[in-house]
């Protein structure tokens, strides 16, 4: 559970008697939604990110005044002197979910140093309880919301970087260390590149977004994926052995899940999952010829439980207001 940093204690703002704000915030856009008790969206709003600390807490607080302002005429429960029981933000980077701390925000320009973001929005609403967590943990609770409920559930993000969010039992699994999911940096080759964490072979450095588009740099900045999927689907044999190799990577972190959690879905996100069906039935495909020689991986059919994140839905956002907020019976 989630400690609280401000406010009115665990009985309010864990409760479900009040309308919850979420807020995805990314490198290029804050997402928000303000949930009712029963889940219900309310209310859905996007707005740019800017850059450094002080001005990602404005924007921020700004999309939960926009959430949160009375709709003319419909009576709606919340308003300027409602404020939200709670706000969750979903953030990349290094975050503490205790302390309300962010660090290694690189893409917001947080600098180097460890920012007490949680502390600081929840002073800036006037003392609203704030809770924060890693983005991939709040995409993978809104997966569960939205696509299974009542499952257990890992959502694997194939973005710059490679790692898992998993819900078991309607609870983040976050582990002793906070290094539950990451197995991104499953060290798979010690012969392998150079990764970022330290190690090499890593499991990142052949199976993430980044990977791909070392292997296929074409297309447009983040469209690596797009491109090399449409160039194999038209029969390109060189695009057609990227996609294969790349895809038997991830189907290898899908396993690796299975193995681990053996969740009820494996769902696909982060900026890759754009591809769409092209991209489950490669990860399908790859996953089928790495259990032609065994009975035991035929067995867990792990390519039925493959899915992928909706396309357009405030998946991350909508986690994020579950922040904090019990696990039903
Ligand atoms: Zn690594």
């Amino acid at each position: 559970m989630t400690t609280l940093l401000t406010g009115r204690g665990p009985t309010a703002a864990g409760g479900r008697d009040g309308v919850r704000v979420g807020l995805d915030i990314g490198g290029t856009k804050i997402e928000g939604v303000a949930l009712a008790p029963d889940g219900t969206v309310l209310a859905h709003r996007r707005a740019p990110s800017p850059e450094g600390v002080r001005a990602v807490v404005d924007a921020a607080a700004a999309v939960v005044a926009d959430l949160t302002r009375e709709p003319p005429g419909t009576g709606a429960p919340t308003g300027p002197g409602r404020p939200p029981t709670a706000v969750g933000v979903g953030i990349p980077g290094l975050v503490d979910p205790v302390a309300g701390t962010v660090g290694d925000a690189v893409n917001l320009g947080f600098g180097t140093a460890r920012v007490p973001f949680g502390r600081a929005l929840s002073e800036r609403l006037g003392g609203v309880p704030v809770l924060v967590e890693n983005d991939v943990n709040v995409s993978a609770l809104g997966a569960r919301e939205l696509l299974a409920p009542g499952g257990d559930l890992a959502l694997l993000s194939l973005g710059t970087g490679l790692a898992a969010g998993v819900v078991v039992g309607g609870v983040l699994l976050r582990g002793a260390r906070g290094a539950a999911g990451e197995i991104g940096h499953l060290a798979i080759d010690p012969r392998g590149r150079a990764c970022p964490c330290g190690q090499r072979g890593c499991l990142e450095t052949v199976a993430s977004g980044a990977a791909l588009r070392r292997a296929w740099p074409h297309g447009d900045e983040g469209r690596s994926a797009e491109h090399l999927f449409a160039a194999a689907g038209a029969g390109d044999p060189a695009a057609v052995a990227v996609r294969d190799e790349w895809a038997a990577a991830v189907a290898l972190a899908v396993r690796t899940l299975a193995l681990t959690c053996d969740p009820e879905r494996v769902v696909l996100g982060g900026g890759v999952a754009a591809v769409g069906a092209p991209l489950r039935e490669a990860v399908a495909a790859a996953l089928r010829a790495q259990a032609t020689g065994s009975a035991f991986l035929r067995g867990l059919a792990v390519e039925d439980r493959i899915s992928l994140l909706p396309p357009g839905a405030p998946v991350a956002a909508v986690g994020a207001a579950r922040l904090g907020v019990p696990a039903p019976g």
